[in-house]
């Protein structure tokens, strides 16, 4: 097995993440981290998402998180924002932002629960963006890819289509989402690849590990020819549909999985694992990230090591 010399991981962390976590986390508390993740090598990443703040509280300050941050003009980062509708991907380039994750789901259902929309309305609203913002790169995050929690397994054409469609779009990236976590690896390596010999636009895998599948999916994805992966700090991340599930694969576990084979992620443990550790004491909420926890138990024993 040839593997490659480096992948790029797109932290979702600040989005996906703190989505999810339902007391505010303040401002200042996710401007820290977002900093001390650029400070570990995170070269691109989702701030935060521009939605309704009734829908999504803890969203609210996306505009003072997205300004703070391109005026604080740390380099070389590529700020990217996540948008569900028109009103979205318009607030986000006001802002500054030059980068957008779309979503739509795979299956019509979970479109409908995530963003009040059918998918038809949503591809629509994707080709309006694109033709409305000539210097806006907007990507597609395909979600459900795998499977639905209302419809079951999703049907591979549906994914097909609406690579087809992105492509067509002109969407700069597209974004495979295991967004429940239920995906295995011969089901991530079977679909990315032929999707990665049918789409223009690059692939990149999102994966929850909500069975603790994550690494061994991205590992798939990796195997098959995937070299972006978006994955959150800690783990954070969730899904409203099964509560207490496991969030997006950690970073840190990433890192570790990626630098521990050899292949260069350009962010460096150490630095990253401090952010993480900002993460476990400022917000409340248990993190599923096994390098925090291995960490720790590195320390205690070098301390055992120490006393000895
Ligand atoms: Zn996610």
């Amino acid at each position: 097995m040839q593997y490659p010399k480096h992948v790029e991981i797109i932290e979702v962390g600040p989005r996906d993440g703190f989505q999810n976590v339902k007391e505010f986390i303040p401002t200042q508390i996710k401007l820290d981290i977002i900093n001390d993740l650029i400070e570990s090598g995170i070269k691109e990443m989702q701030l935060t998402s521009f939605v309704n703040p009734k829908v999504l509280p803890q969203m609210a300050d996306a505009s003072e998180v997205t300004r703070t941050i391109l005026k604080s003009g740390k380099k070389p980062l590529r700020p990217i924002a996540l948008v569900p509708n028109f009103k979205g991907a318009r607030d986000a380039y006001e802002n500054g932002i030059r980068t957008v994750s779309f979503v739509i789901s795979a299956s019509e259902k979970h479109n409908m629960a995530n963003v009040n929309c059918s998918k038809e309305e949503s591809v629509d609203t994707l080709r309006n963006i694109i033709s409305s913002f000539y210097d806006l790169d907007v990507r597609l995050d395909i979600a459900t890819a795998f499977a639905c929690p209302f419809e079951g397994m999703t049907p591979e054409d549906s994914v097909h289509d609406l690579v087809k469609i992105a492509n067509d779009a002109g969407v700069k990236e597209i974004v495979i989402c295991d967004t429940i976590g239920i995906a295995n690896p011969k089901h991530v390596a079977t679909l990315c690849e032929k999707l990665l010999t049918s789409s223009t636009a690059p692939l990149a895998l999102h994966i929850h590990d909500t069975r603790g599948l994550g690494l061994v999916n991205m590992l798939a994805g990796l195997q098959t020819g995937i070299r972006r992966f978006e994955t959150a700090i800690g783990g954070l991340g969730g899904c409203p549909f099964a509560p207490g599930a496991a969030g997006n694969t950690a970073t840190e576990d990433a890192i570790n999985m990626f630098e521990s084979m050899g292949i260069a992620t350009g962010i460096d443990l150490e630095k990253y694992l401090k952010a993480v550790e900002v993460v476990k004491q400022r917000i409340k909420c248990d993190l599923t990230s096994r390098m925090c926890y291995a960490r720790t138990y590195e320390h205690e024993k070098i301390k055992l090591d120490v006393r000895k």
